[in-house]
């Protein structure tokens, strides 16, 4: 049993990454991210302080844009066209969730999909739907959402299989399941959604070569679920009394599995770094 180590495998992305950066900066392009945190809420605070500092490591520029929690969907709105017209920011990250009663689906609307670092934009989830595959998702540069890419380059720098391979994503939310589904269609996967409403849930995951669960649920996923020898991949986070956990029972399936992500230490790095990887990229594609 493998476990694929997302620590390590950030890191070795985020090495790519910065040369990358040098790169373009000897072509002139200097990519830059805008960080909009609205209100003071204690996670946010510390994730988007994580994002600005990532950003520092790799040599591109972060403009941090705080807003008052007092702050209405006008304001958020003119601060993103702002940003929008700023030849200097490449990215833009509303940093989610927004405070009560704030229309988020309004506000990330607002943000030019060539700048949408998150990749939330509808344009952007459109343009995934519509994609035939892979290379046609690379060669247009799109912008896909991280934790999303994160499980996917997991998968293909531990060298799983995927093409022609039983997909099983359990949860369809905007954020990970239905763009994860997504992405390993796109490379050829045959993927399964499985969602609240599934009959015979374990049934249907014991047909996983590839096990995604994005369910918000500790330890939801036990050895029961598991077809011997498939590669689990465990985006839950769970705050329990014993710290983080994922979605799957790790001690109850590693002895099934063929790799396994942990929780702490697997996707959630990697999301991280993928923030990184799409300014990058609408940096590049903004060439300028
Ligand atoms: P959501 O709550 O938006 O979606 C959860 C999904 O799980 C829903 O589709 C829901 O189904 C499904 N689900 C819930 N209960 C069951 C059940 N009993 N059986 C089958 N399916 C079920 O969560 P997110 O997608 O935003 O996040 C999922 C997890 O991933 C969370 O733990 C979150 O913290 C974590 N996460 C981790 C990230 C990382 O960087 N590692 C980033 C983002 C999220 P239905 O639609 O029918 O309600």
């Amino acid at each position: 049993m493998k476990i694929i180590d997302g620590k390590s495998i950030s890191q070795e992305l985020r090495r790519e990454l910065k040369k990358e950066v040098e790169d373009l900066k000897k072509q002139g392009i200097e990519p830059g991210l805008a960080t909009i945190l609205v209100g003071d809420d204690p996670a946010s605070q510390v994730y988007v302080k994580s994002k600005i500092k990532d950003c520092a490591e790799l040599g591109i520029n972060s403009f941090h844009n705080p807003l008052p929690a007092s702050a209405g969907e006008k304001d958020i709105i003119s601060l993103i066209e702002k940003l929008n017209s700023d030849g200097k920011v490449h990215g833009i990250l509303l940093q989610l969730p927004l405070p009560k009663g704030t229309p988020q689906d309004r506000c990330l609307e607002s943000i030019n999909p060539e700048k949408d670092a998150d990749g939330l934009h509808p344009f952007n989830l459109g343009k995934l739907a519509i994609a035939k595959s892979w290379a046609e998702i690379e060669e247009q540069r799109l912008l896909a959402p991280c934790t999303p890419l994160g499980v996917m380059e997991l998968l293909e720098r531990s060298g799983v299989e995927i093409s022609g391979k039983n997909a099983v994503v359990v949860g369809r939310s905007n954020l990970v399941g239905k763009p994860v589904a997504l992405l390993l269609l796109s490379k050829n996967a045959t993927v399964t959604m499985a969602h609240s409403r599934t009959k015979d849930l374990q049934e249907v995951c014991r047909k996983a070569d590839i096990l995604i669960a994005a369910i918000g649920k500790e330890r939801f996923i036990t050895k029961d679920f598991i077809k011997p020898g498939s590669a689990v991949i465990d985006v839950g986070i769970n705050r329990s009394e014993k710290g983080l956990v994922g979605d799957v029972d790790f001690d109850s399936v590693k002895d099934f599995v063929s790799a396994i992500t942990p929780v702490p230490g697997g996707v959630g790095p990697m999301t991280r770094t993928m923030l990184m990887k799409n300014t990058i990229l609408a940096a590049r594609k903004q060439g300028k």
